[in-house]
Order: C-alpha cells, then structure tokens, then sequence
C-alpha cells in the first residue's frame, strides 16, 4: 500500500512504504527547480547519452525530476545507505514517467564515489547531504568525468555566516564575522573549499553558478582536470578588507582609510568569477514554467560577479542614518556617473559596483 504522496515540479513522489520512509524536504523545492534548469542547460552545450549520478537520493526526487523534467541524461544512478530509501527512491522512479534507465546501490557514499570511478566516471553529479558537503568534496570530484558537471549543498549556515567562527576555522580554514555581504561570504567559502580540495589533485572546479536560501548555500561547477587552470583559481584566493563603517576592499589595509579604525581581514576566499554567463543564460531560456528561476537567471546574467562583494543598502543606510533608497535608482545614479554597478543573486537589497566608496555613499544623500 502506498500513502504520503508528494507532488512537485512534474512529477509524483512517494515518501513512505508501509513502515519504511524518505527523507524527503519541501523546503528544497526551489533549490530543486535550480538544479533541474543548470544541469538541463549543461546538458544542451555537451550533448545526449549523459550519465547521472547522486549519493544522498532519499526519495530519489532529484534524478527523477532530471529524468523526466530535464534533457540529455539517459542514465541515472541512485545511492543512499538508507535501505527504507533504497526501497521508496524504486517505487518512485516506477510511478512517473520517466525517460532513460536507472541503476540503485546501497553504499556509504565514499564507497559509492569509488565505484562511479570503477565505472568509468559520470558526467554529472549532485552532491546533497544533511550538513555540510565538506567531507565528501574530494571524492565526488574524482568521479566526474573531464568537463563533467558537480553541484553541492551546504547545509550548515551558521557555521559558514561565520557566526560560529571557531567551527568556521576548523572546518574551512577561513576567518569571517558577520558582514553586510554575508550571503555572498557564504556561497563563496563554499566555493573555495571545492576549489581548494579539487587543486590537491591538479583538478580545475571551474564555478559556474551559487544561490543561497535561508536553509541552503548552492554551488555548481565544470570539472576540467588540467593543472594550469587550477593554479589560476587558486590564485584568486584572496582576502577581503573590511571595515564596521561598511567600507570593503580587495586592497590590503590595517586601519580603515574611511574612518580610521582598525579592518577586519575576511578569507582567505575565492574571489574570481563565479558565474557562467552561457549556462546561465541557456538555464534562462528553459525557465518558463518556474517564475522565480527566470529571476534568479536573469539577476544572476546582469550580476558583476567579477567584484567578489556587495553593499546592503539597508545596512549602508542605517550607518549613514539615512533612508534606503531604492535598488534600481542607486545603480540608475552610479551608471550615470560612468561607474558599473549591478544587483546580485545574493541578497535583494545588494548592490555591487565599482566606483570609490565615498562617491557610493555621496549617492545616498541625492
Ligand atoms: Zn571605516
């Protein structure tokens, strides 16, 4: 007997056989609308015949919503040490409508990225566990094929909002506090620790697009095992000045040449570009059905994403003691001005420019 049936996106989900559940979180929906459009836009740049692959399935309503909602993968492999899952996750790719053939295990998920590579490799991966991606990074990333794709979840907001700093330090090598561009901190120290640990083995995690939701930091990248490309991602690791007057810099500086007080020194993070204006824009087309993702694209292909930061208006008026003007004037004002200035995927109040900072707060008092 079947019961607690779940629908989202185009497809059914069941989430409990008898006495046997899934895991299965509604609030990922979104995060899962995301994940079908990229890896469908990836797929339409590299072809048919794709294989698919997933440690953490639970349902199984990743794969399932690729396979039937996406293109070019005709291969899905499912894994989850989970035997309930295992059981639901079979159910449920019987009950859609599903396009291409699927493979189950039952492994611990290190176990299971040894055996993709005794396969031969995969051509996508998606990487979603409770917590933190961290500890799986390494091996996922030798499983993917050259050119392949890989996306990983982070769970584990807090720890990289810096608000546990000690346990930021431990588990990502990187100093942060709280700052006003703290969703864009996040995506990026996530980024830099699947850059930093696919540079162990002269393996290139090209970013190619980041989202962050209350719940969830989002990172997608293009695997290319070529030691050059490594090294200039690594070489964009750098530190960020920041100061509590809401001056930020890529410039090292001890004392704040704002208001004179001692910086703050954020990183070492990965401050290249980290979004792929190709895929995105390909994701872009494909988004029809879901509103929220051809806004997210479409912020994301206008997005500076070469400046590694943003300002909130709203902190950065609460600091001028003033009121936050409107997003689209502020960057109206600093083009006007001949500066380039965006908004960002990150936060809806951010703005990311490039003029001087004392012309970026003058634009607040127009
Ligand atoms: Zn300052």
């Amino acid at each position: 007997m079947l019961t607690d049936t779940t629908y989202e996106g185009n497809v059914k989900i069941v989430r409990k056989i008898g006495n046997s559940t899934a895991f299965y979180n509604p609030l990922g929906e979104f995060s899962r609308d995301v994940f079908v459009k990229i890896f469908t836009a990836y797929a339409l740049t590299k072809g048919e015949n794709l294989i698919y692959a997933e440690p953490f399935s639970g349902t199984g309503i990743k794969g399932i919503r690729l396979s039937v909602e996406g293109k070019g993968f005709s291969t899905f492999i499912f894994n989850d040490l989970d035997e309930n899952s295992l059981k639901i996750m079979q159910k449920n790719w019987e009950i859609n409508n599903v396009k291409g053939k699927a493979i189950f295990y039952n492994l611990e998920a290190n176990d299971f990225f040894q055996r993709l590579v005794n396969f031969g490799r995969v051509d996508g991966i998606d990487v979603d566990p409770f917590g933190s991606s961290s500890p799986y990074i390494f091996n996922a990333i030798r499983s993917v094929k050259g050119g392949g794709i890989i996306s990983f979840t982070f769970t584990d907001t807090q720890v990289l909002g810096g608000i546990h700093s000690e346990a930021l330090e431990k588990r990502y090598h990187i100093k942060a506090k709280k700052v006003q561009f703290l969703k864009e901190l996040q995506a990026r120290i996530a980024i830099t620790n699947v850059v930093l640990d696919a540079s162990t083995i002269n393996i290139a995690a090209v970013p190619i697009f980041a989202h962050v939701d209350k719940h969830y930091i989002r990172s997608y990248h293009i695997i290319k095992p070529k030691a050059s490309l490594a090294n200039e991602l690594v070489k964009e690791i750098k530190y960020i000045t920041t100061s509590d007057c809401g001056f930020i810099s890529l410039e090292k500086y001890a004392f704040c040449p704002y208001c004179g007080e001692p910086t703050d020194a954020i990183g070492p993070i990965y401050a290249g570009k980290i979004f792929d204006k190709d895929i995105i824009n390909k994701a872009y087309e494909i988004s029809g059905g879901c509103k929220r993702c051809s806004e997210l694209f479409a912020t994301a292909l206008e997005e500076l994403d070469d400046i590694p930061f943003y300002y909130d208006t709203k902190f950065m008026a609460s600091v001028l003691k003033t009121s936050t003007p409107s997003r689209s004037s502020l960057i109206y004002d600093l083009k006007k001005s001949g500066f380039r200035a965006s908004g960002t995927v990150f936060s809806p109040t951010g703005i990311k420019t490039d003029s001087p900072f004392g012309v970026f707060k003058s634009m607040f008092f127009k």
